[in-house]
């Protein structure tokens, strides 16, 4: 293994000190890489995961210090340097990149990891104090000091922010409202038959959920704010959670003259257009390794994954071949004493074929493409019944199992019996 010299080779870089950015930071060391490595981030905190964020942070169950991926002694140790910073521009040609603090930064690698910024409300009285986003610890902070017993919290957006985030609210004995403008919940993720099980549930814990209606504007009354609907009705609230996705942020690689799309458009290897330069996480469109079509993927199980990925790339001729990123879509979300997952890409099926898990609602909905071979699946039940199962339906589908639809709905059948059915 040829290692460098630590005091004339060319950093590492990578911009965002996020999950994926910390994640990758460390990978880069572990594997051997002795030279500097640069962490860029404009977060005041060190890399943290962000799960907790609309669950546990919320309800007191865990502290902005349990959500830490690196202290400052494990940057210390690596050798890792943490710049809280923006980068304002980055120069391809010269392999070097300016921050927000007058810094210029020389790479040999550079990894995008920049995540994305958090959507907010266009419309009247979208920017009062009272509407809030979830996005960083700072916004979990403010938030959860507005979640006491008998405050109103209005939620606009019925993705993954908001429900979790109602459901924390409704532990904390606030009053809640759903807001969605499509006529259903999680409809860019979840399957239709999971997000009514998961409407059901929202509706029994207390949660008036209204679907198929947007916001207009939002203005102050004497105490609080009022909400005026597309259908000419209004809402009350204390406070308003604008839960209506990410996008991310495209100025940066635009002006270095990288190819972009819906995000950092990025080959299996995570390498972008231009060399040396790579990007992971929720920033990076990669080709999906079931249908080679372009993807996003705003996962945890992405950001740790593609951080591993694009270490490992970034090193490639220094101690490592080049990998490509084959891991399946994967994701969760906890509401209540309920957990959703999908796994796999289910929009890839043919067919699809239900399971019951328990006479409690638990079930999985496997999806299988024209071959019986499973192409995703995604399935729904209280936590503590159901987790086993769903694993194994995970390990099922990253295996890509061929079954039947019969085989598969049948209870007779041990799920655990058909890992042996691998090709
Ligand atoms: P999301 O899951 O994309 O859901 C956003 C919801 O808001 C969608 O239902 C969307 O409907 C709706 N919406 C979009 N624009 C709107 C507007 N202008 N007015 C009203 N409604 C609007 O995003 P999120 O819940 O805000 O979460 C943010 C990110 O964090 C996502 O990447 C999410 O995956 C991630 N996250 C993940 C988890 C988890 O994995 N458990 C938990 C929390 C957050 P349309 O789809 O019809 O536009």
């Amino acid at each position: 293994m040829h290692t460098p010299d630590s005091t004339s080779s060319p950093a590492m870089v990578i911009v965002g000190a996020g999950h994926c950015g910390g994640r990758a930071a460390l990978a880069l060391r572990t594997a051997g890489w002795q030279a500097a490595i640069h962490l860029v981030g404009d977060e005041p905190h060190h890399p943290y995961e962000r799960p907790p964020l609309s669950k546990d942070l919320l309800t007191g169950d865990k502290t902005a210090e349990a959500c830490a991926l690196l202290s400052d002694a494990d940057l210390r140790e690596a050798r890792i340097t943490r710049h809280v910073a923006r980068v304002t521009s980055i120069d391809a040609t010269a392999r070097s990149l300016t921050l927000s603090d007058g810094q210029t930064l020389a790479y040999q690698s550079l990894l995008l990891a920049t995540g994305g910024k958090v959507r907010t409300l266009r419309i009247p009285g979208g920017d009062l104090p009272e509407v809030m986003t979830l996005r960083n610890l700072g916004d979990a902070a403010a938030l959860a000091q507005r979640l006491t017993p008998g405050q109103r919290l209005l939620v606009v957006g019925g993705g993954f922010i908001g429900l979790e985030v109602a459901a924390s609210a409704r532990k904390l004995g606030c009053e809640v409202t759903v807001v969605e403008g499509a006529p259903r919940l999680m409809g860019r993720a979840v399957p239709e038959p999971v997000a009514e099980r998961a409407l059901a549930l929202h509706r029994a814990r207390g949660v008036r959920v209204l679907l198929g209606v947007g916001p207009l504007g939002i203005t102050r009354t004497a105490n609080g704010v009022r909400m005026e609907l597309a259908d000419g009705s209004s809402i009350e609230a204390d406070t308003v959670l604008a839960g209506i996705g990410i996008e991310p942020d495209l100025a940066l690689p635009q002006a270095a003259g990288l190819a972009v799309g819906r995000g950092v458009m990025v080959n299996a290897h995570l390498q972008s257009s231009l060399p040396g330069i790579f990007a992971a996480g929720d920033v990076a469109e990669f080709p999906s390794v079931l249908s080679g079509q372009l993807v996003r993927q705003e996962t945890w199980h992405n950001a740790e994954t593609q951080a591993a990925i694009a270490a490992q790339n970034m090193l490639e001729g220094v101690n490592s071949a080049l990998a490509a990123y084959t891991a399946l879509p994967w994701f969760w979300s906890d509401q209540y004493d309920h957990q959703l997952q999908v796994m796999g890409e289910p929009a890839l099926a043919a067919t699809s074929v239900t399971r019951t898990l328990d006479d409690a609602g638990g079930m999985v909905i496997f999806y299988l493409d024209a071959d019986n071979r499973l192409v995703g699946a995604c399935g729904w039940g209280e936590t503590s019944r159901v987790a086993k199962e769903l694993k194994l339906a995970r390990t099922l589908v990253e295996r890509r199992i061929s079954a039947s639809a019969e085989v598969l709905a049948d209870p007779a059948t041990k799920l655990k019996g058909l890992l042996s059915h691998a090709r």
